[in-house]
């Protein structure tokens, strides 16, 4: 009987402790106030092109006559929903986002790579948004397939070919995907179907990942989603504005984290670099952003590694949330 009650006592001590072990995990490891100093935040900015952050690797330029999305992900369902549920788009916060930025003017949707948490809204925002070109890799056009949208609309990215959308020229880069976890360990896996929602985290195959260079009369531009590098794939362009992924940085070792920025920040000097997926993508737009919990980064120092690489070449740091779009002021190059 003693035995039998000191096992339970065990017993419960052990789940108390393991819940709130997991409790610390599932929390940010810093706040984001303590980089207040590089946060984005007048109102009433003028510019011909501007951009909107919305969290992860969400994107929106607009230059006043036509809009490019970078992955359109809005619908962010909890990590309940994630680990339990099938995932689908949010129509109704959709239609609302629609009106509110006036998406219609959405001439094309780039995606970075096929997980859910860049592409879960592309089926959606492909119905919706018609005149808009979707550009992925195959396993993304199957994301959007399923919602049947019309085979012109759809173009595999083609690196040797740059798009010229209104005043934007696109290309195209092959890229790497953050290193495996054992969440996403399918890296380099195909779509190779059409994928009907709702689905499960897992069915959204990595499927390769891409950077895209946007050049536009304003500022050249690169888009860099996720935490790899291929070397010296940057080192022939010239981007003014860098957007660059910095999510599980901190989890990597000290010579990945040197080589990553290296081979973008080091390679491309850009004037400004904007740090994305950062953010934990299992709040909801509605909330101000925050870091991811601690199991999956330590986001302060990921970005305080991101700032004292920047800053120690005289790159600017700017940190954007959801509410104020940035602008994108034409830079006075040196004639060469
Ligand atoms: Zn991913």
């Amino acid at each position: 009987m003693k035995i039998m009650k000191g096992l339970l006592w065990a017993a419960l001590t052990l789940s108390i402790c393991a819940g709130f072990a997991l409790l610390y995990l599932l929390q940010p490891a810093g706040k984001l106030e303590q980089f207040s100093a590089w946060q984005y935040s007048t109102k009433t900015a003028n510019a011909n092109l501007k951009v909107h952050y919305f969290g992860v690797s969400t994107l929106l330029f607009d230059d006043g006559e036509n809009q490019i999305l970078i992955d359109g992900f809005f619908s962010r369902p909890s990590l309940a929903q994630v680990m339990w549920n099938k995932l689908d788009s949010q129509p109704a916060l959709l239609h609302k986002l629609i009106q509110q930025h006036q998406l219609q003017r959405t001439r094309a949707i780039l995606i970075t790579h096929s997980h859910y948490d860049h592409t879960l809204d592309l089926p959606f925002l492909a119905q919706q948004l018609q005149h808009s070109q979707i550009i992925g890799s195959n396993s993304s056009l199957n994301i959007a397939r399923a919602a049947k949208i019309a085979e012109t609309r759809l173009s595999h990215v083609n690196p040797a070919q740059p798009l010229q959308i209104g005043k934007f020229k696109i290309t195209a880069i092959p890229s790497q995907h953050t290193p495996a976890t054992a969440i996403n360990n399918d890296l380099g896996e195909q779509i190779t179907h059409p994928l009907h929602l709702p689905a499960r985290f897992y069915e959204f195959k990595e499927g390769g990942s891409f950077d895209y260079y946007i050049q536009h009369p304003e500022q050249n531009i690169l888009v860099k989603a996720s935490t790899g590098a291929i070397p010296k794939q940057l080192q022939h362009l010239q981007v003014d504005t860098l957007f660059l992924g910095i999510a599980q940085l901190s989890k990597q070792s000290t010579s990945f984290q040197q080589q990553y920025l290296d081979e973008t920040l080091g390679t491309l000097r850009p004037s400004v670099v904007i740090p994305i997926h950062w953010d934990n993508f299992f709040l909801p737009l509605s909330q101000t952003l925050q870091f991811l919990p601690r199991i999956a980064d330590h986001g302060p120092r990921s970005m305080q590694s991101l700032i004292e690489y920047a800053e120690s070449q005289n790159t600017q740091v700017i940190l954007l949330d959801t509410t104020t779009p940035y602008p994108l002021r034409q830079k006075l190059h040196p004639a060469s």
